[in-house]
């Protein structure tokens, strides 16, 4: 059996405009890919303070860079981006126990890698995909309804949110 309860948990706190499309679209996705697949939520909502940590990391605190991002310039900041990542159940034994980040993976043998199949499916809703910027962020999956951070960033510093949350007014 397949477990949303992870994905479901973080789709729910992607931002309200996107949040039924992420979920929908997930079980799109796994209807074209087959039984043998799962999609799985990584990372949805990103707090500023969480993403200003993960910024320093590798510049001021122990590790690898992972993000060019300070605290506002993510999507993921907004709720209005999620990673994801494929699962797979190879044994056939309903476990989907192998988190896969391969982008070349056709686990249903239709000649479509599972992974395009996702990215294409979001990206006909108009989502951006981070496999096509300069630097590559293949898990990363963005909806910003025509604007850019800046401007997120702005609306954001002047508190203005749909009332009684931190989601943007968009
Ligand atoms: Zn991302």
């Amino acid at each position: 059996m397949r477990d949303h309860k992870v994905s479901y948990h973080r789709a729910l706190l992607l931002h309200p405009s996107v949040r039924q499309e992420a979920i929908k679209g997930i079980e799109a996705c796994e209807a074209l890919l087959g039984p043998k697949a799962a999609v799985r939520i990584v990372q949805g909502l990103r707090t500023f303070p969480e993403q200003d940590a993960l910024y320093a990391q590798g510049r001021t605190t122990p590790g690898p860079i992972v993000t060019n991002a300070k605290g506002g310039a993510s999507l993921h900041n907004y709720g209005l981006a999620f990673d994801f990542a494929l699962l797979y159940d190879r044994d056939n034994n309903g476990s989907y126990e192998q988190l896969s980040w391969s982008l070349t993976e056709d686990i249903d043998a239709d000649k479509k890698k599972d992974w395009l199949e996702v990215v294409e499916f979001f990206e006909t809703l108009g989502w951006g995909w981070g496999g096509r910027w300069k630097t590559k962020d293949n898990p990363h999956l963005e909806k910003g309804f025509g604007m850019t951070w800046r401007e997120m960033l702005d609306k954001y510093n002047k508190g203005d949110f749909i009332k009684g949350t931190k989601y943007l007014n968009i």
